[in-house]
């Protein structure tokens, strides 16, 4: 692969010089995660030449760590103490460990902030081409009209200027590309998708499956997740070793480094820089149309230029809209494309971290320390204000969870010895788990603003996060964790135990919305600036709500659309 800040794809070809100011890109498109990778595949594909920017460094064979054993570490994976001194956001999240650590941002040099008492997660910095979803839990599902149409339901926020028929065939393709296992359900809060065969379930979750649906009408199902049970693209299916966080030699989770991104430079006409940390949309304050990006090269701390017909912006949601607050001007003094004033603002993520475990004796079993790891296990659907117009008192929107049944050794047990050791072996304690996913409602005062006192290593602006959780979001919450208790009950759970952490997942979204009026958000419903027609924002900035789903399948869906209603524009001479 050909990923290097000074180096690029088809050295000597016309690519090399795309995007310099005698030939300007077709398109630039900062980030190369999720959706980045997307819009570069699709547009370059059709024809265009394309420059992606990463901040990132690029992504080699050396990143495969899956089968990589703890022994072999100098800390043997045991402790994120050391880590900690530089990454210490980061390492208190789960997907930072010892064995990618390097993946992430170094929190001294690329620092935010946050109000005095209001601390917020920004875990899942990625520095490393493919951004986040080298660490995704990959869980992938479609959002319905009910979330596309929460605000005419319940009065909070705003719709979503599209409907699910508009986004339908695009889901089509992403997830036929994707690969994504799982289970059809034909329920409308959980739409059906393009899946591959199902990884299946382990006796003690197709027994709560079960139980569930005949004694409480509840959907469970199997986490429909990006892991190959079928080769696709010369991808082969998944062989369940299970620490996908560690990156995955046979490429059969969905990544984007290896799979769009490789697909866009393939063609010849994409030309991706590492190391490059986008600082400013350029603007010619004339025509009032973007003329590229002004980035800093992380290594040399140079200033460079690259300029296109379009700028499409990829770099994960706070970094998009931090980009664009950085481009204030004279002409745009509360950052580019803020005429209406949101941008920044409605922030959105999924709270969780409430839930409940339980032993399920009846499924007590030897523990194995070799079998397989299935990557993925249960998920429960939102049953939750359904019913459009009649919202619970206590909360309007709903939830869902994800968990799963596992076997462990029973390491507590008393003795000592060969006797103990033989009694661990045979007494493996099986249980379930409900971790909860809600939805919050957008609220004005969730919001990410430039700190004037922050800083990064490159001069940048550092953003600030102003993110709480409201009285309805706890409402929520207690009850997800008080239901996900009555279901293990209900399906013969005992020893149950509430889980009670509230946090915020790494799914932030709505903080540069689209909507039909310019006047309460900042692109339309093809992620394109109300203000400059020439600039998108294609991740999960632009989405009005998060729904109850993972959010990721759907922003990829809705690049993919942008970039085909681009294509479209560009030949019609509209943008
Ligand atoms: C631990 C974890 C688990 C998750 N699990 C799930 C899940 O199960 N299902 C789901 O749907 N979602 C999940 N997510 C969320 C998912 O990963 C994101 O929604 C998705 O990756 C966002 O795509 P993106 O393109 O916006 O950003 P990313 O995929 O993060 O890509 C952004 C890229 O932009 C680059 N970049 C950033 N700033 C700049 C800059 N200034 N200049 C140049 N480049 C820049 C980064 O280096 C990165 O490569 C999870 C996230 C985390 C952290
Ligand atoms: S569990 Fe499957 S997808 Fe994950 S790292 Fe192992 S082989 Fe790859």
């Amino acid at each position: 692969m050909t990923q290097d800040g000074n180096r690029e794809s088809g050295i000597g070809s016309r690519e090399s010089r795309v995007g310099t100011r005698s030939s300007p890109a077709d398109v630039v498109i900062v980030g190369a995660g999720a959706t980045g990778g997307w819009a570069a595949k699709r547009l370059a594909e059709a024809g265009l030449h394309v420059v992606v920017l990463d901040a990132g460094r690029p992504f080699g064979p050396e990143d495969f760590r899956e089968h990589v054993p703890a022994y072999s570490l100098p800390l043997r994976g045991r402790t994120k103490a050391v880590i900690a001194r530089t990454q210490p956001q980061q390492a208190a999240g789960y997907p930072l460990t010892e064995w990618n650590a390097d993946w992430f941002v170094n929190d001294i040099d690329e620092p935010y902030t946050t109000p005095p008492g209001q601390p917020f997660p920004w875990v899942g910095r990625m520095r490393i081409v493919g951004g986040r979803t080298h660490v995704w839990g990959r869980q992938s599902y479609r959002y319905s009209d009910i979330d596309f149409r929460s605000a005419s339901r319940d009065g909070f926020g705003i719709d979503w200027p599209l409907s699910y028929t508009d986004l339908a065939p695009y889901y089509d393709l992403v997830e036929r590309y994707v690969g994504i296992t799982g289970i059809n359900e034909g329920i409308p809060q959980l739409p059906d998708q393009q899946l591959q065969p199902p990884m299946g379930f382990s006796c003690v979750e197709a027994h709560v499956r079960e139980t569930l649906r005949t004694s409480m009408g509840r959907t469970v199902t199997q986490g429909r997740t990006a892991n190959l049970t079928e080769s696709i693209n010369g991808r082969p299916k998944c062989h369940m070793c299970g620490p996908c966080e560690r990156g995955c030699a046979t490429f059969s989770y969905f990544n984007a480094a290896y799979t769009t991104v490789m697909d866009a430079e393939k063609t010849g006409r994409c030309r991706l820089v590492t190391q490059a940390m986008a600082a400013q949309v350029l603007m010619d304050p004339q025509s009032r149309r973007a003329t590229g990006i002004r980035y800093v090269d992380r290594r040399t701390r140079t200033h460079r230029e690259v300029h296109g017909r379009v700028v499409m912006l990829a770099a994960q949601a706070f970094e998009s809209v931090r980009l664009l607050l950085n481009s204030a001007s004279a002409q745009d003094p509360a950052g580019l494309a803020n005429s209406s004033g949101v941008l920044g603002k409605y922030l959105l993520s999924h709270f969780t971290g409430f839930g409940a475990a339980a032993e399920f004796p009846a499924f007590h079993r030897r523990a194995d320390a070799n079998g397989p790891r299935k990557p993925t296990g249960l998920f429960v659907a939102r049953f939750r204000n359904l019913e459009a117009g009649k919202p619970d008192a206590r909360f309007p929107r709903g939830y869902g969870y994800q968990g799963g049944g596992s076997t462990e050794f029973a390491q507590g047990l008393e003795g000592f010895g060969a006797d103990y050791v033989a009694a661990v072996k045979v007494s493996g304690r099986t249980s379930v788990s409900l971790g909860g996913f809600g939805e919050p409602v957008p609220d004005a005062r969730n919001q990410v603003t430039i700190d004037p006192n922050a800083i990064d290593a490159w001069g940048i602006p550092a953003v600030k996060i102003d993110m709480r959780f409201s009285d309805t979001d706890r409402a929520m919450m207690r009850d997800g964790a008080e239901q996900a208790a009555e279901m293990l009950e209900a399906a013969g759970g005992t020893n149950t135990r509430i889980t009670w952490a509230p946090r915020w997942a790494s799914h932030e979204v709505g903080i540069a919305r689209m909507g039909a009026d310019p006047a309460t958000s900042v692109l339309n419903q093809f992620q394109q600036a109300h203000d400059v027609k020439n600039l998108f924002v294609v991740d999960g900035a632009s989405m009005p709500s998060v729904g109850y789903v993972n959010p990721t399948l759907t922003m990829m869906a809705l690049v993919v659309r942008s970039c085909d209603y681009l294509l479209d524009s560009l030949k019609k001479g509209n943008v």
